[in-house]
């Protein structure tokens, strides 16, 4: 068994793939295809691509049902479970949000209060309905706007680890920016080694095996207006970026709990984890924040 190792753009991260393969074609072949296998998830989810599946949906399913592919539908009802168990913390319809962040981001300048709650208006996860018979969504007013930064990255991880299984790869990692899945470990390890910094700022060595592990926080992605940051994490309840530190990890059977587990903790802070943790017993879920 031989190590190889990748790494490509998708979904507006570094995605890397660590692979066990008794030869370089092999190796080639399975990542190939479980890149493709992204690329064809980011066609679906994209929030930045006006012909993505997500963003179609937007527009077509404003009181009428619309069906989706399988893995958006997946995707969504997770979306909406966590939602549900939240209280709204976390909260794919934020996207109009996510959009005044952007243009704040741009401009240096805070949305005004007409302006803020306006999109605040056509944000809501009640907005939109699932229906598993029919396998589509239906939303309850026009000008919605779905965004799945926080749950879309780690489905893919998980699914680019499932097609490099089909390629009989088991031995794999797949990293796409603070996501992360393992599946079977190196040879003759224990798991895969995985150094993480320490929620106190020590480097942490953990060792993973068919597990995955997400980094969410304020401290990368973030607007300073005023002498406050505002992260790329939005709180549903102010509409504006999350000011105080956060920084949430969250160890998971698979990717995309991890991923929105981490996103929903950030929002939650460190109040709502316990009861976060009681509903996924599975997961292990650490979050530290600063005000
Ligand atoms: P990243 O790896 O991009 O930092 P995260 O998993 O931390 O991703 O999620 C951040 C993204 O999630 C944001 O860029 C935005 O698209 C989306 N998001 C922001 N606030 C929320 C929220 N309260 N609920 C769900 N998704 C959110
Ligand atoms: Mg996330």
């Amino acid at each position: 068994m031989q190590r190889f190792e990748y790494r490509q753009v998708r979904m507006g991260v570094e995605t890397r793939l660590v692979v066990y393969a008794p030869d370089e074609a092999r190796a080639v072949a399975a990542c190939r295809a479980a890149y493709h296998r992204i690329s064809e998830l980011e066609a679906k989810m994209s929030d930045y691509r006006p012909d993505s599946e997500l963003r179609l949906l937007c527009q077509r399913a404003v009181n009428r049902w619309v069906r989706v592919s399988r893995e958006l539908f997946y995707v969504l009802w997770r979306a909406q479970k966590l939602a549900a168990q939240t209280a709204g913390a976390f909260d794919i319809t934020l996207g109009p949000l996510v959009l005044l962040w952007r243009e704040a981001r741009r401009t240096q300048q805070l949305p005004d209060e007409a302006t803020l709650n306006e999109a605040k208006a056509r944000v809501g996860w009640q907005k939109m309905e699932l229906s598993l018979r029919r396998r589509a969504a239906r939303l309850a007013i026009a000008d919605m706007r779905l965004d799945l930064g926080g749950i879309a990255k780690g489905y893919a991880c998980d699914e680019a680890l499932r097609t490099l299984k089909r390629f009989g790869i088991r031995r794999a990692l797949v990293q796409m920016g603070g996501d992360l899945v393992t599946g079977e470990p190196p040879p003759e390890q224990p798991g895969w080694r995985i150094e993480v910094p320490g929620l106190d700022g020590q480097v942490q060595t953990l060792w993973l095996c068919r597990r995955a592990l997400a980094t969410s926080g304020s401290t990368e992605q973030y607007v300073e207006i005023g002498g406050k940051r505002y992260a790329h994490l939005i709180d549903p309840r102010t509409g504006l970026g999350l000011t105080r530190l956060t920084l949430a990890r969250v160890q998971a059977p698979d990717g995309i709990t991890a991923d929105s587990l981490a996103t929903a903790a950030c929002i939650m802070g460190a109040e709502g984890i316990d009861q976060l943790q009681r509903l996924y017993p599975h997961a292990t879920i650490e979050v530290q924040t600063r005000d």
